[in-house]
């Protein structure tokens, strides 16, 4: 709370999704206004508790500007809105290229034509180019193997590119494995499909679906399954608000990583799900999932050095904890 957005207006495009909800609660928490932009394709109207929203489709370049207008007097804009599905990027990349980088492009218009200049924008570790040097430096090389990835770079480079010609201020945030909840169990993960490793898991633990599968446990890792970096979403949210600190600050150009520093296989995810719901995750071992690196995890220092943050709330135990109380309620456990 050591950043006062009173009477500030924030555009949220994508405030209807998992992060984008935490985000405005985030805003709303630190005294400013969160007016989520959202297609409602994904998201959801219900996860909307901290501001009005206006119901928009990024690819419709005239409406998108017309609903810029009526906002013209915002303080800044975090996009987080996109096509995430990596499996479905690679069967339609059309629709994701559209989606994501039409919908950016469309995005970056209607900002430039009303002179907002702020722009935080939602990026991902899967812009960056296969390695096994961990923990991930933001000067990595970024050489995406997925569709998602690749749309994600390039949004990262059109923003560039807008930072040099027509002078957006923008920080660009790299999150790791977002994961968890509020801990007032209102807003959590709600994808459908749902593909991520610890909704999944809880699920199989609460017996809402059969064995859940370990994709690949003969990976050259301590327990032969995969590592990656569980960031809290609440602590996501958190990396915004410095963001936006940072840049009433001067901050006029960043890429951050956001993650904890800290990698954790998906047998640890299991066991600490066991730990925390006193359920058994009955799972089968399953060959490797395409496209899974063996080990992922930031190197978080710039994002203190840059943004002054630090992960707070993402120890294993609170994210299990948190997700688990969400779905819980959300399943009328
Ligand atoms: N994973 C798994 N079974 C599942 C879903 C995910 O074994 O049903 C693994 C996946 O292969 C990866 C890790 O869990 O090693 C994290 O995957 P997730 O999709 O949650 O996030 P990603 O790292 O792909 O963004």
């Amino acid at each position: 709370m050591d950043y006062d957005l009173t009477g500030k207006t924030i555009i949220v495009v994508g405030g209807g999704g998992y992060i984008g909800s935490h985000v405005c609660k985030a805003i709303a928490d630190n005294g400013g206004l969160p007016v989520t932009f959202d297609n409602f394709g994904s998201g959801h109207t219900h996860a909307v508790k901290w501001g009005p929203y206006e119901t928009v489709d990024l690819r419709d370049k005239a409406a998108t500007l017309g609903t810029f207008t009526k906002h013209k007097d915002a303080h800044a804009v975090v996009h987080l809105a996109s096509s995430i599905e990596v499996g479905i990027g690679e069967k339609d990349p059309a629709g994701f290229y559209e989606n994501n980088v039409i919908g950016a492009l469309n995005l970056l218009e209607a900002m430039r034509a009303l002179e907002l200049n702020n722009l935080i924008f939602s990026s991902t570790c899967a812009t960056y180019g296969e390695t096994n040097q961990m923990p991930l430096l933001e000067s990595h090389i970024q050489n995406p193997f997925s569709v998602y990835g690749k749309t994600k770079l390039a949004i990262e480079q059109m923003i560039q590119s807008y930072h040099k010609a027509y002078g957006l201020s923008y920080i660009t945030l790299r999150y790791f494995n977002a994961s968890g909840a509020d801990v007032s169990g209102e807003i959590g993960e709600e994808h459908e499909p749902e593909t991520h490793l610890i909704p999944i898991a809880l699920a199989s633990a609460s017996g809402l679906r059969g064995k859940m599968k370990i994709f690949g446990t003969d990976y050259d890792t301590p327990d032969g399954t995969c590592i990656r970096d569980y960031i809290h979403v609440t602590d996501i949210a958190e990396a915004h608000i410095c963001g936006f600190k940072s840049i009433a600050k001067g901050l006029t150009q960043a890429e951050v990583n956001i993650g904890t520093g800290q990698g954790v296989s998906n047998l640890e995810i299991l066991q600490m799900i066991e730990r925390v719901t006193g359920r058994h995750v009955p799972y089968d071992a399953a060959p490797r999932r395409d496209g899974d690196l063996t080990r992922l995890y930031a190197d978080p220092q710039r994002a203190k050095d840059l943004l002054g943050f630090t992960a707070q709330h993402s120890s294993l135990k609170n994210i299990i904890q948190t997700a688990w109380n969400f779905h819980s309620k959300q399943w009328n456990l």
